[in-house]
């Protein structure tokens, strides 16, 4: 997709923090970090938006989501619990869509935020 940026951050044209890549996705650090951990998850493949997925998209949106938690446990913001079984620590794992879901870049992607509150814009 010629002029979309996230199809140049996974095509390497425009560089970026990556912290995991495999044949479908690329994972990077938001430029603009809204909470101290803040990722970006993109498939390699050019898709606009959620509302353009089909059920043919179901693999490379699990492969997504199944991804979260290896990407928590490697920046310490998996949820973990206390003896008493209270839960610390987690994340907020988002995808804005179209204008009034607040999109900005047009290729799908899932934000993961986490990190010691107060986060940026986010009271919760
Ligand atoms: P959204 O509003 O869901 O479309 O989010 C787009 C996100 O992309 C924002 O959080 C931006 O800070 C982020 N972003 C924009 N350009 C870059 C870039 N070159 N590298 C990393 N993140 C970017
Ligand atoms: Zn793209």
């Amino acid at each position: 997709m010629e002029n979309c940026l996230f199809c140049k951050i996974a095509a390497k044209q425009i560089p970026s923090s990556i912290v995991h890549e495999d044949d479908d996705l690329l994972v990077f650090k938001d430029i603009n970090p809204a909470a101290p951990v803040h990722l970006l998850i993109i498939p390699k493949v050019h898709v606009s938006t959620l509302s353009d997925c089909t059920p043919e998209h179901a693999p490379l949106l699990g492969k997504m989501m199944s991804l979260v938690p290896k990407l928590a446990a490697d920046h310490n913001i998996a949820v973990t619990y206390d003896e008493q079984g209270q839960p610390s620590r987690g994340f907020k794992f988002l995808i804005n869509c179209g204008p009034d879901g607040g999109q900005e870049v047009y290729h799908l992607h899932m934000h993961l935020y986490g990190g010691p509150r107060p986060w940026r814009g986010m009271r919760t």
